[in-house]
């Protein structure tokens, strides 16, 4: 199974690998709940794909929120 981590964000290829069986405790995914799972995976037969967000964006995201909340307080 081909897994493939892409950024939900700017659809950037994050990462790609390949296992034998997906383990959903090692990957973190057992924490999502099954609507967030159908949300950010997309499966077919050999290969899975996992939207999650890049560091450009999470840098960018944590810029944004530390901007907003300078302008509140
Ligand atoms: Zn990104």
């Amino acid at each position: 199974m081909q897994l493939i981590y892409y950024c939900d964000r700017c659809n950037n290829l994050v990462d790609e690998l390949d296992v034998e069986e997906v383990d959903e405790e090692k990957l973190g995914l057992s924490i999502l709940t099954a609507d967030e799972k159908e949300d950010i995976i997309k499966k077919t037969d050999d290969k899975m794909e996992i939207g999650i967000i890049c560091d450009e964006c999470e840098t960018k995201e944590d810029l944004v929120s530390l901007v907003n909340d300078n302008l509140v307080h």
